[in-house]
């Protein structure tokens, strides 16, 4: 590799707080709220213009699942409080309380039609609590909580370093269109998805390469209900007129990709763009009822399922499926799977390196199959939920996040709506 030498230069610093959020998607802006809302002066910075991350700018439209797929609800607090919020704004679907766990084959299939059942072939397949959502109605309420939770978010500010100082990290160094500048904190919390702020602290990470995916909405379908009716490669939305069509490169992209190497972005940015309309106008051609349907959008990002991961104090793994912690912090079920219940340990946010920096969302400390679990939507934001939570309460313990009262913790959070708990010893069917 080639290097330069930069000289040491000052770099301004744009404000201080006691939680920083760097990554606005679904645990990063759960983070902040839940931190705002418990006291801290939080910043949220975020590299694009709006919030949800791939669940808006992904297209990613689907809350897989807040329950454990037995009819047993896992998830509520600020997950819940989006679905609430969004669907008083018509902006959201799913089969009410009385049905999650049903498993009359007709209520399957119509929830399938959504999007909301999946698994395979031979599961026993029951109706879940999950959401499909309009991603705008989305950004919309998120908007609404940071603001009325008194966050200050700071959209086009790109986290590029952590800052650290005498062995203890003091913030970020953001890179935008004003230069270059820190913000410092008490407490940071890594929600990038990617764990761009753990990689440059120099913490522990495993890292894989995935297909890329490029979700997409589609309108002007003809005989919606028969089609639906026959198996479509597409599900219905709130928006009548629209259907979501989740497009992954699997079968026409020759390779993997490091979502967090630019060179490999922009192969996938371009091949999968060109590969969506192509394989799109072959559809319209193929299949009559999309003789005159035409593409509403295009998610402006593309769907990586998984890049870094931290590898923290405790390393969520497939083993400790079923198993109780007493530091839970979460609960989550499978999206695939009934009855696969996890509990994440508060452990699993923490960075080892660091005392005061925690990992939120997709890029927690899990092993490469337990993330297929931790995620999804739903865990994300919770796990988001809680890591603000705890950030808040170490504000007056110096930072130190081991050194917050986790029994406390888990009552705060269950005052705030989530659910910690889970029966592991009841059978499973
Ligand atoms: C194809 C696909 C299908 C999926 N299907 C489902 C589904 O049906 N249901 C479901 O519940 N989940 C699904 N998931 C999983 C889910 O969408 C994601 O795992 C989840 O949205 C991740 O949330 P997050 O907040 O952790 O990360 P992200 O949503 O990736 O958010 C990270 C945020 O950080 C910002 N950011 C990144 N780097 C920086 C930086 N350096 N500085 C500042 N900001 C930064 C990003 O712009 C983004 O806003 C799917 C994922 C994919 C890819």
């Amino acid at each position: 590799m080639t290097t330069i030498h930069e000289p040491a230069r000052e770099t301004e610093v744009l404000t201080r707080c006691d939680v920083l959020v760097v990554g606005g998607g679904s645990a990063g802006t759960a983070a902040a709220i839940a931190a705002a809302r418990e006291g801290a002066r939080v910043v949220l910075a975020e590299r694009y213009g709006s919030l949800g991350g791939l669940a808006t700018g992904g297209l990613i439209a689907l809350l897989l699942t807040l329950d454990d797929g037995l009819g047993r609800q896992v998830i509520g607090g600020i997950c819940e409080e989006v679905t609430r919020r969004m669907r008083e704004k018509g902006g959201a679907f799913h089969p009410p309380a009385e049905e999650w766990g049903d498993e009359d084959p007709e209520k399957i299939d119509h929830y399938r039609k959504w999007g909301l059942v999946w698994g395979g072939a031979r599961a026993r397949h029951r109706v879940r609590y999950s959401v499909a959502y309009d991603p705008e109605v989305m950004r919309l309420v998120l908007n609404e909580m940071v603001t009325e939770a008194g966050v200050d978010l700071i959209f086009h500010l790109w986290g590029a370093d952590a800052l650290v100082k005498d062995g203890r990290l003091i913030g970020v160094a953001f890179q935008s269109k004003a230069g270059r500048q820190a913000v410092l904190a008490d407490i940071v919390i890594d929600a990038t998805g990617d764990g761009d702020v753990f990689a440059s602290a120099g913490c522990a990470f495993d890292h894989v390469s995935v297909h890329p995916w490029l979700w997409l909405r589609v309108g002007g379908v003809r005989e919606l209900e028969r089609v639906l009716a026959e198996g479509a490669p597409f599900f219905r939305t709130p928006n009548a007129e629209q259907v979501l069509f989740p497009w992954g490169s699997m079968a026409s992209l020759n390779r993997k990709i490091d979502a967090t190497n630019p060179r490999d972005l922009t192969f996938a940015e371009i091949e999968c763009r060109r590969l969506v309309m192509e394989e799109f106008e072959k559809l319209k051609s193929s299949r009559p009822e999309l003789a005159e349907a035409h593409i509403c959008n295009i998610a402006t990002q593309l769907g990586i399922t998984e890049s870094r991961r931290l590898e923290g104090r405790y390393i969520l793994s497939i083993e400790d499926r079923g198993k109780p912690f007493e530091d839970a912090i979460a609960i989550t079920g499978h999206w695939t799977k009934y009855g696969a219940v996890y509990a994440v340990p508060y452990r699993s946010l923490q960075a080892r390196e660091f005392p005061n920096l925690m990992a939120a969302g997709r890029n927690i400390s899990v092993d490469h199959r337990t993330h297929n679990a931790t995620k999804e939507i739903p865990p994300c934001m919770t796990t988001g939920q809680a890591a603000g939570t705890a950030a808040a309460m170490a504000i007056g313990l110096g930072g130190e996040l081991a050194r917050v009262d986790v029994a406390r913790l888990r009552d705060r959070l269950q005052q705030a709506g989530g659910i910690v708990d889970y029966p592991f010893d009841s059978p499973v069917s």
